[in-house]
């Protein structure tokens, strides 16, 4: 199959910094590959200590010299609005870009790139109509709230759906008057180099922005233990999030972690199984399966089960695999030869555990490329390792239930806790159900719809703290409390 290459690939991904394009100071580089053909296609600069330490002067300087954190959230606010007007009219380039380097297929990546305008537009009307605590008692005393940004923040973002992830942090911190230091993921860095252009179209002062590409365990290393990034957003798996809990510990910083999911999503035998296979099929099976909020383990009452398994399946097998730039593909390529043999690792590791009725290895006719046939496993035990570890890729278990509070037990029988989604008629029981449910975010006879001012994050293993809408402007800045006698 003769492979989709955007023109004008640029040959080599550099840090920026201060306002202009730099190299490490060491010189050193690392390679990036394309999903389709997992062969070299450019390289990136490395960033080590030197480098974060000059991005963290550059934005240290840009916050204190300002104006930046003084501008008027109506004037930071018209400049978000320039870079979701230019991310928009940039979307098919950015799609391109993001198919290429990531394997998403191009129709969702188009939809990321509008997401990721759409966060910029989100938090630019959010500031602008902020409101803060302000309490007078009558002929005694007045206390109001001063909201100052926080200085530099820090943020490492994942290589799934990454230009849209970037966005989710960029947006608010900038939104919020700090200034950034980003360390994008090493595996998907291509999408990220066009942050910086957008940027000074868009009037985001010298500095504001600032960009070190590298590997996790250097760049992202080193900006976690800076003493000048007061704060930390991260995105990316739990082990991770657990270091840099470990390694941000000396200088009590500020995190906010958005970490790894196995969700549950539950069928009741009550539920619209048209609608809840549609639904739980997109669930895993969207974005390649490398989305944190996969449906990926699917809970099926007893009565419906055959049913549901059968058919699931059958719709599992029909589903197109192939180019990620073929509009026409639902699965592309996985994003890396060392996830694709994870997650292979893990389809071997399933016919062990379940019994396998969809996909089980590489599809017919794609024998080369990061290429995983949508798989399914059904009776699957709660101990299996399926069951209970986060693959992030197109591999499901299913697994039978006879009632609510052996649902409920399965359903909370992991160490994670980011999403749930719940399928039945019984308006009582999705309520009650929710309730119980160990989730940060459910989601009752519905998939993924989510409005931006709702919390966003997870519990247990699946996070640490809460972003969307004001939860993220705070994490962003302080709250100082002014208190004076009338
Ligand atoms: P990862 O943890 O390997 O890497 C994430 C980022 O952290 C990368 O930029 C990486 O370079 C950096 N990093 C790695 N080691 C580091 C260290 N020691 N110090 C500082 N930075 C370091 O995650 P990934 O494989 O890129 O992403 C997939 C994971 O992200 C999955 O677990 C997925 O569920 C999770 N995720 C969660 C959400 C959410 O909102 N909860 C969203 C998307 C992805």
């Amino acid at each position: 199959m003769p492979q989709h290459v955007p023109t004008d690939l640029p040959d080599h991904l550099q840090h920026f910094i201060g306002g202009e394009f730099v190299d490490s100071l060491d010189g050193t580089t690392f390679e990036v590959l394309d999903p389709v053909t997992n062969q070299a296609y450019t390289t990136a600069a490395a960033g080590k200590n030197d480098d974060v330490d000059r991005a963290v002067t550059a934005a240290a300087e840009a916050f204190h010299a300002g104006p930046w954190p003084q501008l008027l959230p109506r004037q930071r606010a018209r400049i978000l609005h320039a870079i979701a007007d230019i991310v928009e009219s940039r979307d098919r380039r950015l799609a391109e870009l993001e198919t290429f380097d990531t394997g998403l297929p191009i129709t969702q990546a188009l939809g990321q790139a509008q997401r990721a305008a759409e966060n910029f537009r989100f938090f630019a009307d959010l500031i602008v109509a902020q409101r803060d605590d302000a309490y007078k008692v009558p002929g005694r005393q007045l206390n109001y709230v001063n909201r100052k940004p926080k200085g530099v923040a820090g943020l490492i973002t994942p290589w799934n759906t990454p230009f849209m992830l970037e966005s989710w942090k960029l947006a608010p911190a900038l939104a919020s008057g700090c200034t950034v230091v980003l360390k994008p993921a090493e595996f998907t860095p291509l999408s990220a180099s066009l942050w910086p252009d957008i940027f000074r179209e868009a009037g985001v002062p010298d500095g504001v922005f600032n960009l070190v590409n590298g590997l996790g365990e250097e760049a992202g290393d080193a900006l976690v233990k800076h003493p000048g990034v007061p704060l930390i957003s991260f995105t990316g798996e739990s082990s991770t999030g657990q270091l840099i809990f470990a390694n941000a510990a000396p200088h009590l910083k500020g995190l906010s972690m958005e970490l790894g999911g196995k969700s549950p999503a539950v069928v009741f035998a009550d539920a619209d199984l048209d609608e809840a296979i549609d639904a739980t099929v997109f669930g895993v099976f969207s974005l390649n399966g490398e989305r944190c909020t996969a449906g990926s383990r699917i809970l099926v009452e007893q009565a419906v089960y055959d049913e549901f398994v059968e058919r699931y399946a059958a719709r599992a097998r029909a589903i197109v695999v192939g180019d990620p730039h073929d509009p026409a593909t639902e699965v592309g390529a996985l994003v890396h030869p060392e996830h694709f043999a994870k997650v292979m690792s893990y389809v071997e590791i399933g016919k062990g555990e379940g019994r396998l009725v969809a996909g089980g290895g590489r599809p017919e006719g794609l024998e080369t490329g990061n290429y995983v046939a949508p798989t399914v496993f059904v009776d699957v035990k709660p101990d299996a390792r399926i069951f209970q570890e986060e693959i992030f890729g197109p591999v499901v278990a299913i697994s039978p239930f006879d009632t609510e509070e052996e649902a409920l037990a399965l359903a909370n029988g992991v160490k994670y806790g980011l999403a749930a989604y719940v399928w039945t008629n019984d308006l009582r029981r999705a309520h009650t159900f929710a309730q119980s449910i160990d989730a940060g975010m459910v989601w009752l006879n519905s998939n993924n719809v989510r409005d931006l001012r709702t919390p966003f994050g997870g519990v247990k293993a699946s996070g640490l703290g809460h972003e969307g809408g004001y939860r993220s402007i705070d994490f962003y800045t302080d709250q100082q409390a002014v208190h004076t006698t009338l």
